[in-house]
């Protein structure tokens, strides 16, 4: 073929060519979300109804990750503390379980439209205490909890429809509850809607780097005036935990969070007679077969390890791709993690925000390094990373092989292994090989592999075709080392009642 003539000088300036557009991060201005996140410069406990000075009078910093200031103080519970929260749950327990379902329903309701009237406040103080993106909680986080008081609030009258054919349905008592700091006010919503729903009180405690909004929410508990001592929130952390866990009084413990704190949990209860629901940790295959729509796939599973900056339990973090396609999918992926913006979590732009603590930073530098040693390869794009605050930038490995620590543990980072599988077979027995079982996602066009794959993998909730979606009605929860016990839907109802 003969050559093409060079091209000839245009006297307009040439445009850049499509890829670098797409290449190179665009410059925005600045949009930091401005509404005014109410918070107080010190929290104490909520107890009975108001808010408590704790037993020792200590307090403890919770900082903004994003830029390590301190944003208030927070009250340490220590036993006695936790002994006159359960003190008030009980004697509000029979008042509140004896109430109508329809009564408790009202109450639900208006926790449900107060905080939507306050969502945007609600949003910013949980971008500021966790580091979070605001376009994430103030699209997800806040809506969803609302949501999640919404549909409970709508079983509270309707629970002889929930359990058909049972005798009786009572509550389980006063149940103690235990969240971790990935998804502080949805994981609240969570445990409180289905409890209240169905006649329980609460002794509950945040996490501790990621308290603030349990305490706003208790602002909100007040002006919805439900009545003393149905909710109460301690602070405080592992100590403060194990003695909400370990108190007599608890009928049934409810714990999220990791699944080293769970088998503590676990003992502490064994042959007590309490009820126990473990929601734990997760590293959830994402499966990309070679008939998949590979850019909706890339979508999928840039949301499935970067949302939240990879603080999710059922992250998709172990890539698996069908040979045929792993360079096209790797590429694009590639590409794809270019344009994502890392930054200040307050700006509406921010696609990554920060890692919510120094503690976690040097966890998930810990696993990276761990990989580079072990012989799979970083991939990393160029990214300007804020001087103060906690961040660490998207990334890949590929050459990841089953026994990397980076393929078998929690990173809980915005951080992405990447392995191959030639086979349907290979690609469940792959996915199946971690002691985890919490979620799955499958890319596929076929529905009968779907429905063989969504069969045959071990996990509670398996994604087909998109990833990380939520609904109140819709179970989540785990199989083996992810727990057990189900949240949402009314297969969570059911752990929090009794039926005769
Ligand atoms: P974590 O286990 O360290 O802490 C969770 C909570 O337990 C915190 O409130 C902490 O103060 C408390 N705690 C610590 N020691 C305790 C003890 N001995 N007794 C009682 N309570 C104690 O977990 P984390 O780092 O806060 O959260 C991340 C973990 O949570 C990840 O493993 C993640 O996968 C998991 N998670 C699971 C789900 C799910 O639904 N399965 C949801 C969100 C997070």
């Amino acid at each position: 073929m003969p050559a093409a003539p060079a091209a000839k000088k245009s006297r307009r300036p040439s445009r850049p060519a499509p890829e670098l557009i797409f290449g190179d991060l665009w410059e925005f201005d600045p949009a930091p979300e401005t509404a005014d996140p109410k918070l107080k410069p010190r929290y104490d406990l909520f107890i009975g109804g108001a808010f408590v000075a704790p037993a020792a009078g200590r307090y403890f910093d919770s900082i903004n990750p994003a830029n390590e200031q301190k944003l208030a103080e927070i009250a340490v519970a220590d036993e006695r503390d936790v002994d006159a929260a359960y003190a008030a749950a009980r004697r509000a327990q029979p008042g509140w379980e004896r109430l109508s379902g329809a009564e408790r329903g009202k109450y639900l309701y208006r926790l449900a439209r107060l905080l939507q009237d306050r969502a945007r406040e609600f949003a910013v103080a949980e971008t500021l205490d966790g580091g979070k993106p605001i376009k994430e909680s103030r699209d997800f986080d806040v809506p969803m909890s609302a949501a999640h008081f919404f549909y409970h609030a709508g079983w509270a009258d309707k629970l002889d429809y929930a359990f058909p054919g049972a005798r009786s349905i009572s509550a389980h008592g006063v149940v103690g509850q235990v969240i971790p700091w990935n998804f502080p006010l949805l994981m609240l919503a969570w445990k409180l809607a289905p409890a209240l729903a169905t006649g329980n009180t609460v002794v509950l405690k945040p996490a501790e780097t990621t308290s603030i909004t349990a305490l706003k929410l208790a602002e909100i508990l007040q002006e919805a005036e439900l009545p003393p001592g149905v909710v109460n929130f301690v602070t405080g952390a592992g100590e403060t935990g194990a003695a909400v866990v370990a108190h007599p009084a608890a009928a049934k413990i409810a714990f999220t969070g990791s699944t080293e704190v769970g088998r503590r949990i676990m003992r502490a209860t064994a042959g007590t007679g309490k009820k126990l629901t473990l929601e734990l940790g997760g590293k959830a295959a994402n499966i990309v077969f070679d008939d998949a729509p590979l850019d909706q796939a890339v979508e999928g599973i840039v949301n499935g390890i970067f949302f939240n900056q990879g603080h999710v339990c059922c992250a998709g973090s172990r890539l698996l791709v069908q040979e045929g396609v792993a360079d096209t999918v790797i590429a694009k992926l590639k590409q794809r993690i270019r344009v994502l913006r890392v930054g200040d979590p307050i700006d509406k732009n921010t696609d990554i925000g920060a890692i919510n603590s120094r503690e976690q930073l040097e966890r998930i530098r810990r696993l990276v390094d761990a990989g580079v040693k072990e012989g799979a390869t970083l991939h990393q794009p160029p990214c300007r990373l804020p001087a103060k605050g906690f961040y660490f930038q998207p990334s890949l490995f590929t050459d990841v092989q089953q026994s990397h620590r980076i393929a078998r543990e929690e990173i809980f980072g915005p951080v992405l292994s990447i392995l191959t599988f030639r086979t349907v077979d290979e690609a469940i027995e792959k996915a199946n090989n971690t002691a985890y079982g919490l979620s799955a996602g499958v890319w596929t066009d076929k529905g009968s592999r779907i429905l063989k794959m969504s069969t045959e993998l071990k996990a509670g909730v398996v994604w087909a075709n998109t990833y990380n979606k939520f609904d109140p009605a819709s179970p989540f929860g785990g199989y083996k080392e992810s727990g057990f016990g189900r949240e949402g839907g009314r297969h969570g109802l059911a752990d929090y009642v009794k039926l005769g």
